[in-house]
């Protein structure tokens, strides 16, 4: 009997979407109970990350009562700091008062992730950074975004707190846009508890090779969560993990295994036409073929190969994991 990771999902995954043309909904909203409701019924998944504020009327307790009869717990808590009131940014708003509405949606957040017990707040700050040339004063942009993550950090020194950096969407330009960036900022602002959530299919599409990433932010001890789905490269598509890019996928999670990564494998998708519950569990079915593949991966071989870096060894020797893992599962 395999033993597999622990697996999770944004709990938006089970939600409805509003897009900039079907300005009415995918379909119906659904409140935060009832998408606790949706994700329990996936039957894989452990833990689940929060939207915060959560849906009118929805108490901190009402969640931690849903989560429990779900048979989830909270891995982390997401504040909403991009919506209409932060389009011109949470941390890097010019306007001082939504810069502070932001930190307490933020604040907030961080008293969830006490009364839920999550491992993290997760920080995607979607509408820092620019649009057009000219539009931005670069280092003061840099300024409020590394210094305003840095008090947030402080006033909050027993919690630990995750950038999810992603290069552009809603923005032209995020400031948090690559793995790098994000390194560097952290750097500068002088705290411990702060890391980084490393999105694959954000990777992707910024160009960067998520397996590549990965390392990077071990190699500085930042890697404290990831995200998984799949995009075409050109756009976050959030589409299922498996969809299309199998290999880098595969060597991602080989590059997390190599390093005894330990943690949970949660999935960030939009099914804007599917339906959710299925959508998680075909994803999830993924993730288990390539934890038997990486049980299957010749490491030997591969570490020799490497050693030459010789890109037909390598090649075969990751197929051969791929199709040993072979289908089935559920
Ligand atoms: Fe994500
Ligand atoms: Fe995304």
């Amino acid at each position: 009997m395999t033993t597999y990771p622990p697996f999770g999902a944004g709990l938006w995954n089970f939600a409805a979407y509003v897009d900039r043309y079907a300005t009415d909904g995918y379909g119906d909203p659904r409140g935060t109970l009832e998408q606790i409701r949706l994700a329990g019924e996936v039957g894989e998944l452990s833990f689940v990350d929060l939207n915060y504020p959560f849906s009118p009327g929805v108490t901190t307790d009402a969640v931690a009562r849903a989560l429990a009869e779900a048979g989830l717990r909270a891995i982390g808590v997401t504040p909403d700091i991009y919506l209409r009131e932060h389009a011109k940014g949470a941390f890097t708003n010019p306007d001082g008062a939504k810069r502070a509405s932001a930190r307490a949606i933020m604040d907030g957040a961080a008293d969830a992730v006490r009364a839920l017990g999550a491992k993290y707040v997760k920080i995607w700050p979607g509408q820092d950074g620019f649009d057009y040339p000219f539009q931005a004063d670069y280092a003061e942009l840099s300024r409020l975004a590394v210094d305003g993550m840095a008090d947030l950090a402080n006033a909050h020194s027993d919690l630990k707190f995750v950038i999810e950096y992603k290069p552009r969407e809603p923005r032209t330009h995020m400031f948090w846009g690559s793995a790098a960036k994000t390194i560097l900022g952290i750097q500068r602002m002088g705290v411990g508890n702060v890391g980084v959530l490393l999105d694959f299919g954000h990777a992707m599409f910024g160009g960067e090779s998520p397996a590549e990433s990965a390392q990077l932010l071990i190699d500085h001890g930042l890697l404290w969560g990831m995200d998984v789905n799949d995009n075409y490269r050109g756009w976050d598509d959030d589409m299922m993990v498996g969809s299309l890019h199998w290999v880098e996928a595969l060597e991602f999670f080989h590059v997390l295994r190599k390093n005894r990564w330990e943690g949970v494998w949660q999935l960030d998708q939009f099914p804007f036409r599917e339906e959710p519950v299925e959508n998680a569990r075909l994803s999830i079915r993924f993730l288990k073929t390539l934890w038997r593949a990486l049980d299957a991966l010749d490491d030997a071989a591969l570490a020799a190969a490497q050693e030459r870096q010789d890109a037909l060894a390598a090649t075969r020797i990751a197929q051969d994991a791929i199709f040993a893992a072979g289908a089935g599962g559920n």
